[in-house]
């Protein structure tokens, strides 16, 4: 019997019976926490070192989220395996063997959580609606154990966990939600069981024609969540047609993590280069950086360029919005792609409507912020390329394409809300 170390009395299951035999296999093992965990690291690595007599070191920086999966750095330190506590799989292939921890709530707390999100989902649902339930991978399970019961019994609303892959059923992040708008058996709205509202501003996003909800584990309560969409469209369109203006153009590769595509990179360095050799007014550079901030991005270039486009998570620049430095703003892949490579996006001049970098069309230092009211006004459909493709891990949610290879041809294609966008790469197949 593994009993868990007694300094130690966490809300959340460290799940030792499947970490002690995975370590047991290795002489040097990393262990990788989330913000929450990470002053406890000391303990569980000293603990699981006498346990299993083995090295256990902890990578003192926060994992925060399932793409920043430490394998490689690792290895480079020796290790022969990684333990990466606080989240299920999202990397399919890692370069040493690692272990995902979900960190999941104990089942006596769960167990409250779970009576008060059945009794307020009764309450605001009927039996005939359709509700799909998102997660996180800390409360998954205890969800997976109960909407079953819930279903068996004929006053509930008919509850079901959306497939997510490469995630567990019905578990989304901040990047990768899916799209539950052409669902044949109409969704009527969509729960979110989460602990704050960073995932659920990708469901809104994600699912644009349906409500969304939040639970609140904490607090108990269920709120309707909004953002503001067309007027955020409109936002995000006004920063593609301003990147179009821009002389000095950069583009970042995320190294933390796997959280960068190296795939997704080399496309745009291609696109950005077609672009700057029919603009040649404009200059483009190539930069990488493990932490994506307002000091490293102006610390890299002395050519100081104006727009930034961010291959990395994707909520960098959708959060931030212009908020980052007032010398430049910073765009997705996605944007990139719809600036520098789709001449068929008409984006009108007066839509950019300052030439200074410190006025935008919305002025806020937090665009979900600031956005998080309800329009009366349906979005009109030339804006629906301009909501940001929060879509999948598969389809580009962190900046992750299909790429198709075919004789020495190379197709990289990003899936939006209206449809799929390739380039084609073939600089990067030789
Ligand atoms: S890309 Fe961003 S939102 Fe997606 S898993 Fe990584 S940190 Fe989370």
């Amino acid at each position: 019997m593994i009993r868990p170390p007694p300094e130690l009395s966490l809300p959340f299951d460290l799940d030792y019976i499947a970490v002690v035999p995975f370590i047991k296999q290795f002489s040097i093992v990393c262990l990788q926490f989330p913000e929450g965990l990470l002053q406890h690291s000391t303990f569980i690595a000293r603990y699981l070192s006498e346990v299993t007599n083995v090295e256990c070191i902890v990578l003192g920086d926060v994992a925060y989220g399932s793409c920043n999966i430490a394998d490689i750095y690792a290895h480079s330190l020796g290790a022969e395996g990684l333990v990466h506590y606080g989240h299920n799989p999202l990397v399919s292939k890692t370069v040493i063997p690692t272990l995902y921890i979900p960190c999941k709530y104990k089942d006596d707390q769960e167990t409250v959580n779970m009576e008060a999100f059945s009794r307020l989902v009764q309450t605001k649902f009927s039996p005939a609606d359709r509700i799909a339930i998102l997660t996180t991978a800390q409360h998954s399970s205890a969800l997976k154990a109960l909407l079953p019961q819930l279903s068996e019994q004929s006053m509930y609303p008919r509850l079901f966990m959306p497939p997510n892959h490469p995630l567990p059923d019905g578990e989304f992040l901040g990047c990768t939600c899916p799209c539950l708008s052409g669902e044949t058996d109409p969704v009527t709205a969509i729960v979110c069981y989460v602990d704050g509202r960073f995932q659920t501003d990708s469901a809104i996003i994600a699912n644009p024609t349906i409500p969304v909800f939040r639970f609140d584990p904490q607090f108990h309560q269920l709120t309707h969540e909004t953002i503001d969409l067309p007027k955020y469209a409109r936002f995000r369109r006004s920063l593609v047609g301003k990147s179009r203006k821009q002389k000095r153009i950069g583009i970042v590769f995320s190294t933390l993590g796997r959280q960068g595509h190296s795939e997704t990179f080399r496309s745009l360095v291609t696109v950005v280069r077609r672009w700057c050799k029919i603009h040649p007014d404009c200059s483009f550079v190539e930069a990488a950086l493990d932490e994506i901030t307002s000091d490293g991005l102006n610390a890299v270039s002395a050519d100081r360029p104006t727009v930034w486009i961010i291959v990395g998570c994707p909520r960098l620049g959708l959060d931030w919005g212009t908020s980052l430095n007032s010398n430049f703003f910073v765009i997705t892949p996605h944007e990139a792609l719809l600036a520098f490579n789709d001449d068929s996006l008409d984006i009108p001049d007066d839509l950019i409507q300052h030439d200074d970098l410190n006025g935008d069309i919305v002025d806020f230092s937090h665009s979900f912020d600031s956005l998080n009211a309800e329009s009366s006004e349906p979005i009109p459909q030339p804006l629906i390329p301009f909501i940001p493709a929060i879509n999948n891990w598969n389809c580009g949610g962190c900046g992750n394409p299909r790429v198709q290879r075919d004789n020495g041809s190379c197709k990289v294609t990003f899936c939006f809300q209206d449809g799929d966008r390739s380039v084609d790469i073939e600089e990067i197949c030789h």
